[in-house]
């Protein structure tokens, strides 16, 4: 048996599982806004519009950010942590990836949609050079200075890369300091990968990303580390 042939049924219930993601309610999540946070990773120009990475997948992803975004702070959320790629111009990860988003250059800026917020000035920008949102950054200064922040909805690019990464490391400090109170929430409406199918990546010479497999693969991954994992937040 192949692995496609192994893994069908597997790929239609993930294709299942996201249809049927419930929409949650906003309200309900940040019922104590002061609680609060909105972490929303690498929604940068050179993701979205500009670049080498950039992604009208990710492109789309911006408008329902930018609405959660204004929702939470109608609701009373001032914690706004944007953790973003300003990669050093010889960034080790530029043997991964193309050169991307440098200190400076305008990929590493906040995308428009957000940086025009009435509330931009209160946003926390956690710049980072690799996909880990934690590693070698302010992340966890910032998350030790706020102890009764305890529910941080994670939104951003890419599912499978800092996304995956920024959920799963909020997610795993809880668990390893047994703090029982704490919640990660996802929405998949505000999360995207990018995709580069196999006969494109072959004829680019770069490895293939199948966009849609992997986004369900590492939401549903998420899912099943305690990370919640919602539709929308309405
Ligand atoms: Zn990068």
């Amino acid at each position: 048996m192949t692995l496609a042939e192994s893994s069908l049924d597997y790929v239609n219930s993930l294709e299942n599982w996201i249809a049927g993601l419930p929409a949650m309610p906003l309200a309900g999540i940040v019922a104590n806004p002061q609680n609060s946070a909105v972490l929303c990773v690498d929604i940068i120009n050179g993701f979205c519009t500009v670049g080498p990475l950039s992604s009208p997948r990710v492109q789309g992803i911006v408008p329902p950010i930018a609405k959660l975004m204004q929702s939470a702070y109608a609701l009373g959320v001032r914690h706004f942590i944007l953790p973003q790629d300003t990669h050093d111009p010889a960034a080790v990860e530029f043997a991964s990836y193309p050169a991307h988003c440098v200190r400076g250059n305008v990929e590493s800026q906040t995308a428009p949609e957000l940086s025009a917020l009435s509330f931009a000035d209160e946003f926390v920008i956690i710049e980072k050079n690799s996909i880990s949102s934690s590693e070698n950054t302010a992340l966890d200064t910032w998350l030790d200075q706020h102890p009764q922040v305890n529910t941080f909805i994670v939104v951003g690019d890419c599912s499978d890369l800092c996304t995956y990464q920024l959920a799963m490391h909020l997610r795993l400090r809880a668990n390893s300091r047994q703090l029982a109170g704490v919640r990660v929430v996802v929405p998949a409406d505000c999360v995207q990968t990018y995709d580069t199918p196999v006969e494109a990546a072959s004829r680019l010479g770069i490895p293939p990303h199948p966009g849609d497999l992997l986004h369900a693969i590492f939401l549903h991954h998420m899912a099943s580390n305690g990370i919640e994992v919602a539709g929308s937040l309405v």
